[in-house]
């Protein structure tokens, strides 16, 4: 693991000299093929460790529906930049007592069961699908880091007068996905981002709220419930982007609506009968 990821490091400082780019919302040390690689990479390592990221073993038409019903609808979204430079896919984590999902850079996207299980119709599970493709489309990740270490650490690494600090990166890249901690801003660019891929899909646009709804209305935020300790250390102020959400919703007017709302397009019938009655028990 540790050789990979600094070769992985070494390969993409040689070349950050010559072409250090501007992501699309800030400076970013990373190329796209660059955050394909890291994702690979991290994606590579998540499978050897079975024990934190099991692999979902159930019925395997329970991600092949989401996958076609679900995510492929979003990226056909014109929006969707890099729908061919990156590589999304999404895999689901066989772990019921984590209400979660996040996006490694480059595109793959990782749902776990709890979060499936806790979840009411298509539209919120599009709504999440949608906040993580953002991430990923806005590179927030691979920005934050370039951020977090800054230029001159990164190229002192590559000139070889820090050795230590390359083992320390990689390392700190893997321990908890702590580095898909988003800031505030990022995840409130991530909501935005999915309402406008969801105007193009036949989901409820504003449906990125509804999970924060569900968890307001069980209870769950403020709570210490370990089910959602991971979800409200990556994804702050719930709340307040229920708020925002609605804000968006009327100044674009949409109708707002709420998770508990039957309409057709949050196709809550057929989350049922193709993905949440499938789950193990
Ligand atoms: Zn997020």
């Amino acid at each position: 693991m540790k050789k990979n990821s600094i070769n992985l490091f070494l390969s993409f400082f040689s070349v950050v000299i010559i072409s250090s780019c501007s992501g699309s919302g800030g400076f970013n040390m990373f190329s796209d093929s660059e955050d394909v690689k890291l994702g690979h990479d991290v994606s590579a390592e998540m499978l050897n460790n079975q024990k934190e990221y099991p692999v979902f073993r159930g019925d395997p038409s329970i991600k092949s529906y989401i996958d076609q019903r679900i995510f492929q609808q979003i990226l056909t979204s014109p929006k969707i930049a890099k729908r061919s430079v990156y590589d999304y896919k999404i895999e689901l984590i066989a772990d019921d007592n984590t209400l979660n999902a996040f996006a490694l850079p480059g595109g793959n996207v990782y749902i776990y069961s709890g979060l499936l299980k806790f979840l009411d119709s298509e539209a919120a599970l599009a709504g999440v699908l949608g906040h993580e493709i953002a991430h990923a489309e806005r590179r927030h990740a691979t920005q934050r880091m370039t951020k977090y270490y800054g230029v001159e650490f990164l190229v002192g690494m590559i000139l070889g007068s820090q050795p230590s600090k390359v083992a320390e990166v990689a390392s700190n890249l893997f321990v908890g996905l702590a580095f898909l901690a988003n800031s505030r801003a990022d995840e409130d660019e991530a909501d935005k981002y999915s309402i406008d891929y969801l105007k193009d899909t036949r989901f409820y646009p504003g449906s990125v709220k509804f999970f924060f709804e569900e968890m307001r209305d069980d209870g769950l935020i403020g709570s210490k419930s370990n089910k959602v300790a991971t979800f409200l250390s990556t994804h702050p102020d719930p709340v307040n982007r229920i708020a925002k959400t609605n804000e968006r919703l009327q100044s674009s007017g949409i109708a707002i609506k709420d998770w508990k709302s039957n309409d057709a397009n949050l196709f809550k019938n057929e989350y049922a009968a193709n993905i949440k009655n499938k789950l193990p028990k």
